[in-house]
């Protein structure tokens, strides 16, 4: 997308000096946003597949435990089943030349047994919040209105997330391919965009035609 407006160019300029996600970041959200797996075969060997350790478990109902070798807690998932996969979106807040930035990363990981568990990452989606929101003792009435009116975003940021998951098919990717994962986000957020959009359509459409009556 081409910058327009002085905003969106204000934006590009502020996100030329945004820094790095660390590896530190990445490693943290591998260790905890992912649900690590322990095979469990009828017999009860456990095979914990972040470093193929495997045991034979003497507790029978166990839902978690810790692999002995790694020290990684483990979901026991009895099953036949040899490869598994799972995703997260990590949101990390920040700030940037005087903007609130939301930077959202998907994290996968591909479990098979026998092999090293396979991690991929990538940053998908950027939310950058103004600062303008708190209202000033000076302003007027219809300012301070105004003002409210954009620092609602800020509180709503948590719901966003959830609802673009629950609602805007943002829980599982279905497409193939690393790049796909970025569109797939985009794809959501767009969507999300647009019923906005619409909202508003209807609201001017049945204010006007109150008007005409
Ligand atoms: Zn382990």
């Amino acid at each position: 997308m081409k910058p327009k407006t002085k905003f969106q160019k204000q934006i590009v300029a502020a996100s030329r000096k945004l820094a790095k996600i660390t590896d530190a970041q990445i490693k943290w959200a591998y260790k905890n946003c992912i649900e690590h797996i322990g095979q469990k075969t009828s017999k009860g060997l456990i095979t914990c597949l972040e470093c193929n350790h495997s045991w034979t478990d003497k507790e029978k109902k166990a839902e978690h435990c810790i692999c002995p070798n790694c020290k990684i807690k483990l979901k026991i998932e009895e099953t036949r089943k040899r490869t598994f996969l799972d995703y997260e979106y990590l949101c990390i807040v920040t700030a940037c030349e005087g903007f609130q930035v939301l930077r959202f990363v998907y994290i996968e990981c591909k479990m098979k047994k026998g092999e090293a568990p396979r991690y991929f990452d990538m940053e998908v989606v950027q939310r950058w919040i103004a600062p303008n929101g708190k209202p000033l003792k000076a302003d007027s009435n219809y300012q301070k209105q105004k003002k409210r009116r954009k620092f609602r975003p800020r509180a709503a940021i948590e719901p966003v997330n959830a609802h673009l998951k629950s609602d805007f098919r943002m829980h599982e990717n279905y497409l193939c391919g690393e790049r796909y994962v970025q569109i797939n986000a985009l794809l959501s957020a767009t969507a999300w965009n647009l019923k906005k959009w619409m909202k508003n359509l209807i609201s001017w459409l049945y204010n006007t035609t109150v008007r005409y009556k």
